[in-house]
């Protein structure tokens, strides 16, 4: 920006200036030897100022004495504060009033005040550099318009009187008189010494999307803080029923400064009890009552509806940039959730799919893709058709609303955005995200239990086919075994043989050393056969003390069976069982039946090997007996 030079300006002599005391103070501190003594005194003619000096001071010290003399209250401003606010004070006593009909001077002023003490007052909690001077500056930061009513009263008043505020009041002025109130301001500023850090955030404070700051930096800072005091300051004249519209932007903004929720409510307070105190001491009249109630009573129930534990993804399709970026603004920083934007309906569909939002919210009428074509295009999708779109509509599309939930729309808003209805809306997205998430949950549960139930039906399945005590497979697998063997012989026309052993007088192991010890023998015999069992048989235990091998094998043959007998009786009756520190020595007797055509089925295989055993039992045990043709043989 290029700040204009009041001495260009024809009317410089019709613009509000100090007069008397100020207008003394203003010039002695243009001097270079201008000494705090000299101002001092000078101010000292004035009481009014002198009081309102003193009462700056205290407000600002940082010390626990009260400032009572002007000579502290000066040392303590700073000359430049004293001649900023000697300046301001000179400016209320004089223009309180002017020809200006539409320009409500006692407003303007109750405005002013209110802004300088909304920016001490926040200007005091955020960390910002020139706090000495905020004060001064809210008075005059929009000095412009005052100096505009005073020069121009008649053409003001009527540019005032047919102003529609959704433009801006700048362009008339420019239009008008060439220069516009924030121009004006800047120079005014600048005519009365203020440095530029202060003056180029004030000159954009009105519209900071206007101004090229970086967002880091200090001007930024002042500009954002500048604009928040005059919102709060707009926002307290105003009706309280138009304030709730607007606290969405106060909640933004006050965030963005860093300012927390309550505290910025208690500050609102603050501000406007530290403006009745001083609408006293600069003789504002009481026309206007400022209240930030309804704001704060927003504010309040902001705060109390507790933060949505988990964030939604939002997809943000809007055209219209202002609009857009309120939005995602609104959606990140105030309700905490996880924004994407798209200018149209073709971007927004793309990115749709891309990042599979949980809830969309699309302006109607875009170019490329409008809203209705973009929800109907999504509904066409299995992930679009999980989505939670919202259309964005005005006033007069409300008779077209149901196109939109023929489309496929679950809700929609009305435009300008009203953060409250807008986060109750988020609410009923959220609502059924959390209602879609536990019916997916339901269904993962389900194919859980489902899963779960085949692995203990499995293990169910494995445990009525295992034999407790060894761990073998028991009778019932045994048999089954068996079936399943003698029907794969069949068809196959291999070998196919069955071992039936028994543990020799093993009742006297029981009688002898106790069932406990009975069973640990058991035990410790079928590992013995298991170890050395080949790994194409089949073996069990099919009850008692006795087992059951089956062979069936394509490479076996009788003999290699017989020797495999042979091998399990040695390897048993050379083992010496441990149980319980007793050594116990066991035999075991093997009756083997191959299957041969004069036997008909598996019960007739083991009815055949059973003979064998009792055979081998009465040949005096410890033996291996094989049934062959009818014949009973020893091995
Ligand atoms: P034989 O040499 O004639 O086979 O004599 P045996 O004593 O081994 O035969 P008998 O059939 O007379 O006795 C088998 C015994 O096995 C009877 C029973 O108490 C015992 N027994 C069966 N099952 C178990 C078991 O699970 N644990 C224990 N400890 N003993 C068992
Ligand atoms: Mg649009
Ligand atoms: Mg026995
Ligand atoms: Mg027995």
């Amino acid at each position: 920006m290029k700040i204009k030079n009041i001495e260009h300006l024809d009317f410089k002599e019709s613009l509000p200036s100090p007069k008397g005391v100020a207008l003394a103070i203003t010039q002695m501190c243009q001097k270079e030897d201008c000494s705090i003594h000299e101002i001092t005194k000078l101010i000292q003619t004035d009481p009014t100022l002198s009081y309102r000096l003193i009462r700056r001071a205290n407000l600002i010290r940082q010390t626990t004495r009260a400032i009572t003399s002007v000579h502290d209250a000066v040392l303590h401003l700073g000359l430049i504060a004293v001649k900023q606010l000697a300046l301001s004070f000179s400016l209320i006593d004089q223009y309180q009033q002017g020809y200006c009909k539409s320009f409500d001077f006692q407003k303007f002023w109750s405005h002013s005040l209110l802004m300088a003490i909304a920016l001490e007052t926040f200007g005091g909690v955020i960390r910002i550099s020139v706090r000495e001077e905020l004060f001064a500056c809210g008075l005059l930061a929009r000095i412009g318009c005052l100096a505009l009513a005073t020069v121009y009263p008649e053409k003001y008043s009527a540019i005032l009187e047919k102003h529609d505020p959704k433009t801006p009041l700048t362009i008339q002025e420019n239009r008008c008189f060439g220069i516009d109130h924030n121009e004006m301001t800047a120079a005014m500023l600048d005519d009365a010494g203020f440095t530029t850090v202060l003056i180029e955030p004030i000159y954009y404070h009105e519209e900071p999307l206007e101004s090229e700051f970086l967002e880091e930096s200090r001007a930024y800072q002042l500009m954002q803080l500048f604009h928040l005091a005059k919102i709060v300051a707009d926002q307290a004249m105003n009706a309280e029923s138009e304030q709730e519209e607007q606290s969405a932007e106060l909640i933004l903004l006050a965030k963005k400064l860093g300012l927390e929720m309550n505290l910025f409510v208690d500050l609102n307070k603050q501000i406007i009890q530290e403006w009745q105190a001083w609408k006293t001491l600069l003789t504002i009249p009481d026309t206007a009552f400022p209240s930030l109630q309804t704001i704060n009573k927003t504010i309040e129930k902001y705060i109390e509806d507790t933060p949505e534990p988990s964030s939604l993804r939002v997809l943000v399709v809007e055209d219209e940039s202002p609009s857009r970026i309120l939005i995602q603004k609104i959606l990140s920083d105030i309700l905490g959730h996880s924004v994407y934007s798209a200018e149209n309906g073709q971007q927004g569909l793309s990115l749709a799919l891309e990042i599979t939002p949980h809830v969309i919210i699309t302006d109607w009428l875009m170019p490329v893709m409008n809203g209705l074509e973009l929800t109907q295009a999504l509904r066409t999708t299995e992930v679009g058709q999980k989505m939670y779109i919202i259309m964005l509509t005005n006033l007069e599309d409300e008779e077209k609303i149901t196109d939109a939930f023929e489309a496929g729309v679950d809700d929609y808003i009305t435009k300008p955005i009203n953060i409250r209805i807008f986060r109750a809306r988020l609410r009923a997205a959220w609502h059924y995200r959390r209602l879609q998430e536990s019916w997916e949950q339901d269904q993962s549960q389900l194919k859980q239990f489902a899963a779960e139930l085949a692995l203990s039906n499995r293990k169910l399945e494995q445990a009525a086919l295992t034999d407790i005590l060894t761990e073998l497979p028991n009778r019932r697998a045994g048999l089954e075994a068996l079936t399943r063997t003698w029907n794969a012989s069949n068809r196959s026309n291999h070998l196919m043989a069955t071992l039936l052993i028994d543990i020799d007088h093993f009742k006297s192991i029981n009688d002898k050393y106790g069932h406990d010890i009975g069973d640990a023998v058991l035990k410790e015999v079928a590992t013995t056969i298991h170890s050395i069992a080949r790994s194409g048989d089949f073996f069990c235990r099919l009850g008692g003390e006795e087992f059951l091998v089956i062979c069936q094998d394509k490479n076996t043959d009788e003999k290699s069976i017989i020797i495999f007998a042979e091998r399990l009786r040695k390897q048993v009756s050379n083992k010496l069982i441990t149980a319980t520190h007793k050594a116990i020595h066991v035999t075991i007797s093997i009756g083997i039946a191959l299957k041969e055509p004069t036997i008909n089925n598996a019960e007739q295989l083991v009815k055949a090997a059973d003979r064998a055993l009792y055979a081998a039992k009465a040949a005096g045990r410890n033996k291996v007996f094989f049934i062959k043709k009818g014949q009973i043989i020893e091995c």
